[in-house]
């Protein structure tokens, strides 16, 4: 992540959820922010995160907070 946000980094957010961090990481899905319930982009490749005020996610990118749409 190259932009600063303290509770997404809280969180292990990455633009790239082939980035994300093996350890909290399920790799047998394939789970990303556009097929999270919590994505507000829509088919956008960047939109907002009902977890985080004020930043824009990618549609490629993923957190810990996923939860299936
Ligand atoms: S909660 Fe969902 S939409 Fe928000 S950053 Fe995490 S994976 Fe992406």
């Amino acid at each position: 992540m190259t932009r600063s946000h303290p509770p997404a980094e809280a969180l292990k957010y990455v633009d790239d959820a082939s980035d994300a961090d093996a350890s909290v990481y399920p790799a047998d899905t394939a789970q990303n922010c556009a097929n999270c319930r919590h994505y507000q982009g829509g088919d956008a490749p960047e939109g907002g995160c009902a977890l985080y005020q004020g930043f824009s996610v990618q549609a490629s990118g993923w957190c810990t907070g996923w939860v299936a749409r």
